[in-house]
Formats: structure tokens, sequence, C-alpha cells
């Protein structure tokens, strides 16, 4: 069985819990590998080499930073079918769909190539007589990140890329998961020329995170998972007084307005709906026509393109989408779907029970479609992340946007319309961190930045864009004045500039 340890110091090391989890392939359920779960010793193992490097990075001037990041993206390049395989071998998603997965993060590190621009501060001459004022962005010093297993090569790039670029060291805590993506990166950047210590990855669970929350060597924390975890992990951080970024789960809503182009919406759905068997945190999991014409139509043209889904394993080229990542993910969301229609919810497309010939223990779950779901029934509150839509009809354009709107989550929402007034209306009122006008999953590329509302975000600042370059640093502020300008004796009022 592969053994699958910690990456410190940029070396693979064991551990020292003893404690493990089992990685599957979830096409097959399959173990196909033990992951180890750190202890406090392992954490501490991991800070102390990230303490030491990170002077000597930090004092790295940033072009040099910036050229590590140029050779890394090379690298991913060179590496990108290998990486999307082992991902997809582990998170079950197809290889194609890793590949945007890898991209995505790797969008982010040609983002960071400009770290030498991104982090210059900022130059008053003259703020008062022979006084200078100057801000400079220096490194917090060693950052964390906790990531989750449906996007184990982009998410923790967000983070480690911006965080290492600006100087300083990093511990990444991946999903137990799928951890063999995560340390393939490691391993790229030290071969991309970063100093071993800078990037430290430990594997592991509740007490790995709770030994980063708890460590007073770690400046702040980046956090992407689900909203209990990341409200837990962003009180605990600014407890103790580290700066924290946590973001958590989601339920996307689409509207769709009557005069929309149906087949562009219809499109948009599917992919949106079930690609990656709707483990998206950007996901759509509500579409909200607007009017009983355009639900039927919308419904009438969803149900044979569900019913024809490719579902299959990573090796299937041609698959649409693959199995969900654990028996407990499986189990789960077959029990909400269950939960829908003794909720009354009308099932129009039944994904439980789907099986794949020769895969018949792997967590594939079918395409599913609800329509009649209401914002009182749990399969409407609760994020299923799943391969599972609910159509939830809307009478008109402002029932269609209370909807969301009064949804607890605020992560990704989108418009479908042809009226500019329209989707500048909604734009403009609606609650939620990013939205699409004809776009159904509107993540922001790397110089713009990603982040939900509501119970989708904790903390101010969002992942890359230059929200991160501002996470990542701490701004120092310096008023200098030379001998020529100070008047002799002492100043007891408080300086102001008339
Ligand atoms: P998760 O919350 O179970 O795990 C996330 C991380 O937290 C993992 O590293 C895990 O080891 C750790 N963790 C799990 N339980 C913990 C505990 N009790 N205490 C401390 N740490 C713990 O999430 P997941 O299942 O890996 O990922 C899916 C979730 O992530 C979904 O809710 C999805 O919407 C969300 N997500 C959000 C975004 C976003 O940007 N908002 C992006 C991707 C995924």
């Amino acid at each position: 069985m592969r053994e699958i340890g910690h990456f410190i110091g940029g070396k693979h090391v064991a551990g020292t819990s003893g404690r493990t989890a089992n990685v599957y392939n979830p096409a097959t359920g399959e173990v196909q590998a033990q992951v180890a779960l750190a202890s406090v010793a392992d954490v501490r193992a991991a800070v102390e080499n990230a303490r030491e490097a990170q002077v000597k990075w930090a004092a790295t001037n940033p072009q040099r930073r910036a050229r590590v990041f140029m050779k890394f993206v090379d690298l991913l390049n060179q590496n990108m079918d290998e990486l999307a395989t082992l991902l997809s071998s582990e998170h079950g998603k197809t290889v194609e769909d890793s590949k945007g997965d890898l991209v995505r993060g790797l969008e982010v590190c040609e983002f960071v190539i400009g770290i030498p621009h991104l982090s210059k501060g900022e130059f008053t001459e003259g703020a008062g007589p022979h006084i200078d004022m100057y801000s400079m962005r220096q490194p917090v010093g060693i950052g964390a990140g906790i990531t989750p297993f449906n996007f184990p090569a982009m998410i923790p790039m967000w983070m480690f890329a911006p965080a290492i670029a600006c100087g300083n060291a990093f511990i990444l805590k991946p999903s137990e998961r799928d951890p063999s993506v995560p340390l393939r990166l490691a391993e790229l950047m030290i071969e991309a020329g970063l100093p071993a210590g800078v990037l430290n990855v430990i594997n592991g669970d509740k007490a790995a995170v709770d030994a980063i929350l708890a460590d007073p060597d770690i400046g702040a924390v980046s956090f992407v998972g689900s909203t209990p975890i990341a409200r837990y992990v962003y009180g605990t951080a600014a407890m103790n007084g580290k700066r924290a970024q946590c973001f958590g789960g989601a339920k996307n809503h689409m509207i769709i307005m009557p005069d929309a182009d149906m087949d562009q919406a219809v499109n948009a759905l599917m992919g949106a709906g079930y690609g990656s068997a709707g483990e998206r945190c950007m996901a759509v999991s509500v579409a909200v026509p607007v009017g009983d014409d355009t639900a039927d139509r919308l419904v009438e043209k969803l149900i044979p393109r569900i019913e024809s889904l490719r579902i299959g394993p990573y090796t299937d080229e041609k698959a649409d989408m693959g199995p969900v990542v654990t028996k407990d993910a499986y189990n789960r969301i077959n029990g909400l779907i269950g939960k829908g229609v003794e909720e009354g919810a009308k099932l129009l497309v039944d994904g439980r029970g789907f099986k794949l010939q020769g895969y018949e223990e792997g967590y594939f779950v079918g395409g599913t479609l609800f329509d009649h779901v209401t914002a009182d029934m749990e399969i409407y509150k609760t994020e299923i992340f799943g391969p599972v839509l609910s159509v939830a009809r809307a009478k008109n354009y402002e029932e269609a946007l209370s909807l969301p709107m009064k949804h607890e989550y605020g992560n990704g929402v989108a418009i479908f319309t042809r009226d500019g007034d329209a989707a500048r209306d909604f734009a403009s009122r609606i609650n939620i961190g990013m939205v699409g006008v004809n776009v159904p999953i509107p993540v922001p590329l790397a110089y713009h930045s990603f982040g939900g509302w509501k119970a989708s975000s904790f903390g101010d600042l969002n992942q890359h864009g230059i929200d991160s370059i501002k996470f990542w640093t701490r701004t120092k502020t310096i008023t200098a004045r030379w001998p020529s300008g100070i008047k002799d004796g002492a100043e007891f009022v408080m300086p102001v500039m008339r």
C-alpha cells in the first residue's frame, strides 16, 4: 500500500502520530493509499523549518521570487497530464476537468509573477517641512492554508502563490481525501528554485488544523471548505490573534428570465449543475425560471439532457462527470434526494441507484432533477454538493430575486436574460459576492478577487487579485524628517499639518 506522508523542509517525512486515513479511488471504491494524519509535533516541525527559511526568503528581492513562479508555471505545463491524472484518480472528476483545476491555480501563479509591482509601497515627498512619508508591505511571516477536497490544485495555489511571492513561508494543510497533488506541487516548487522550508505540506485532519490555529508563530490563516468549519477556523484564529480569511459553502441560484435564450440556459445549467458531479462551490444547484411557461420549457429540455449524461470513471475520456468523492458523500446525497421526495418536491430524474458496469463499488450518483422545490424544503436550504439540480419556480422577477437574497449563502449567482435593464438591476441589488450575467459559473480570473458574502465567507479580504497581496502582507508606514528640518526644543502639541 502506498504511504503518503508530509513535506517538511524540502523532504518527504513519515510523520509521528501513528494515525492514518484511507485515500480511495472513488470510481472503484478501492483504498489506494494511506495518508499520515499529523500530530502537533509534525505541525511544529513544519513551523520551525518555515521560520528559519522565511527570514532569508523575505530578504530575497521580489524579482527573484517572481522568477521561481515563472519556472513553476513552466513545470506545471510540462507535467500537466501527469498531475491531472493523479488528481482525478483521488478526486474522481474527469481528467479534462482536473486540468481546469490546475490551470485556474496556474493562472494565480502567473498573476504573482507581477509581485515586484504588486507589492510596491507608497511614497509622499514633503508630507510636512522636510518630512517624507512612505509605506511598505512586509510579509506576515508564516502563513497557513487549509483546503477542501474539491479543488486540490487550484485552491492550494490560490493561497501559497501570493503568500510565498510576498515573502512569507507557508504551511499547507490540504484535504486528507486527495493529498497527492498538493505534495507534487510542493516538489515542483523546489524544482523551480524555491528554498527548502518555504513551502511545507502537512497532511491531516482536525488535529492538524487545531495545531495550526494554536501555533503562536503562524500569523495568518486562509481556509476554504464547508461553512461550519469555516466559522470555527475564523473564530479560533481571530481569538488567537491571527489574521484570517475563511470561505464556506454555497447554494448558487441561476435566474432564467422569460426572454433568455433557452438553449444557452440549458447548456449552462448542464455544465454548472452536473460538471464535476456538482462538487464545486460555484456549481449551480437551484434554477429559478420566471413564470410557469419559462419553467415548463426549461424542464422539458433539461430532462433528456440529464438522462443522457455520460457518467464514468476518470479513465473514460468521454465522460461528462465522474463519481462523488467518498461513500459518505454518496450516502448523504442519496439521503437528501429521498428527503426531497418526502418533502413533496417533484422528482423528475432520479439519480439514485445508478450503477456502472464494472464499477459497481464506485460512488456514482446519477444526474438528478427536482421541480417545484420551495424555500422551506431542506433540499433547498442545504448545500447538497452532488449532481442534484432543484427547480424553484418564481412568479415574477422580484420573487426570483428574493430567493437568493434571502438564502443563507451568498457565494455565486447568475441571471440569464437578453434584457440589459433587468441584468443591471440584478447585479446592483443582489447580496451575493460573484454575479454572472449569462455566465453560469462567474469565477473571477486571477487578477480579480474571489469571494462570497453572507455564510459563504468570514473575513474581509478575498482570494487572489490585489486582496491576496493585502492579506499576506502587513503595512508599515514610516515618517522621516532629516536633521536640517528638525527644530530645537520639544514639541508638546499634537503635530498637525495646516
Ligand atoms: P470540509 O469543511 O469538510 O474540509 C475542509 C478542510 O477542513 C479540510 O482540509 C479538512 O481536513 C478540514 N476539516 C474538516 N473537518 C474539520 C474540523 N472538524 N475541524 C477542523 N478542520 C476540519 O470541506 P470539504 O468537504 O473538503 O469541501 C467541500 C466544501 O468546501 C463545500 O462546502 C464547498 O462549498 C466548500 N468550498 C468552498 C469554496 C469557496 O471558495 N467558498 C471553494 C471550494 C469548496
